[in-house]
């Protein structure tokens, strides 16, 4: 049996998360040329020679025969093969540094309207390597709670303690233990990814199982859901597809290919035609109802008493960004209205 998202009438608000699931793309759009000093964010196209690990390639190539096209399945094929221990730890370690010198650029990034836009009942996954998601947190910290925040493939960024099962900003310490924190693995593109193979990542598959099984509102930003991802795929479709409110929920994806190529890729997710397409982050229920995503289309759909939108527009830096949130999320905790034209205020 279907059921109802969890929704206030008395004060128009809906408690189920929005679930936001980040790719390539997203930071792709973050920093289209190039991060705060001119780096540019590799591709796994281009990611060999951006990196500068050609040279270990084609030396291993020089032994064993060519692995392939790409540095996918290069590197797939080396992991199979099962040698070149150093090599492979030389690629890694590579690959972990430079993504590790990548920053956010100073203008307002798609990252800050998915920090400050969201609430924290609300969740963000990514697939990215790069630290933008944990920058922009920091960047946009102490103006509201923000979205919890989950890195599906490890990040350069995050750390952990084992033995107390924390995780923080690697380079730093344990809070509960002083240790000092762990780099996180990352995954690498293997053809077999494990999901399971360590205690960090388990956490963070389990942790989009859950909250897509209560997601009210899901926003897919740059990430294709590759058919050679079969243990990824069947993970969202399973996830979602128990989701007792999956029929009455919607899923809005973000990204610049040709529909149909989207269409083929989310059909086994999507709940019937409960979707939609955008080519940037402006045409987002996250964008167009700022923090108010799900209780906005909770009022569009439950109770057909849609409410004008309320977006960022002309808004054009961080600062402005953080205070037009802090007005927000003041609003919530307060029950008053602040804003004469804002229609969706939470409160009788
Ligand atoms: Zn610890």
């Amino acid at each position: 049996m279907p059921s109802l998202p969890s929704f206030d009438a008395a004060t128009n608000k809906c408690e189920n998360p929005h679930v936001v699931i980040l790719g390539a793309g997203a930071s792709i759009a973050a920093c289209p040329s190039g991060d705060k000093n001119g780096k540019i964010l590799p591709s796994l196209q281009n990611l060999e020679t951006v990196v500068g690990i050609e040279h270990i390639t084609a030396e291993i190539e020089s032994s064993v025969g060519t692995l392939g096209a790409g540095f996918e399945e290069k590197y797939s094929n080396l992991i199979t093969i099962g040698s070149h221990k150093q090599e492979i730890q030389e690629i890694n370690d590579k690959i972990h540094y430079y993504f590790s010198q990548l920053e956010l650029p100073d203008s307002l990034t798609v990252y800050d309207y998915l920090i400050l836009g969201l609430r924290e009942k609300d969740a963000i996954f990514t697939f990215n390597w790069d630290p933008f998601l944990l920058q922009a947190l920091l960047r946009c910290s102490g103006v509201t709670k923000p979205p919890n925040i989950f890195f599906l493939h490890g990040n350069v960024s995050v750390g952990v303690c084992q033995g107390c099962k924390v995780k923080g900003n690697a380079g730093q310490s344990c809070g509960r233990c002083s240790s000092p924190l762990t780099n996180t693995d990352l995954l690498f593109p293997v053809k077999q990814k494990n999901y399971n193979a360590s205690g960090f990542l388990i956490n963070e598959w389990n942790a989009l199982r859950d909250y897509l099984k209560y997601a009210y509102f899901v926003t897919i930003f740059g990430y294709r859901a590759p058919f050679t991802d079969v243990e990824a795929r069947q993970i969202f479709i399973d996830s979602f597809g128990v989701n007792s409110s999956r029929e009455f929920a919607e899923v809005e994806i973000i990204d610049i290919r040709e529909r149909k190529d989207i269409e083929d890729s989310w059909d086994q997710f999507v709940f019937e035609q409960h979707y939609s397409v955008w080519d940037n982050i402006t045409g987002s229920q996250i964008y167009k109802h700022f923090r108010r995503s799900c209780d906005a289309f909770a009022m569009a759909s439950l109770q057909c008493h849609p409410v004008p939108e309320f977006a960022p527009d002309g808004i054009s830096s961080v600062s402005d960004l953080r205070e037009f949130a802090r007005k927000l999320y003041a609003e919530e905790n307060s029950g008053d209205k602040l804003w004469k034209d804002h229609k969706n205020p939470f409160g009788p």
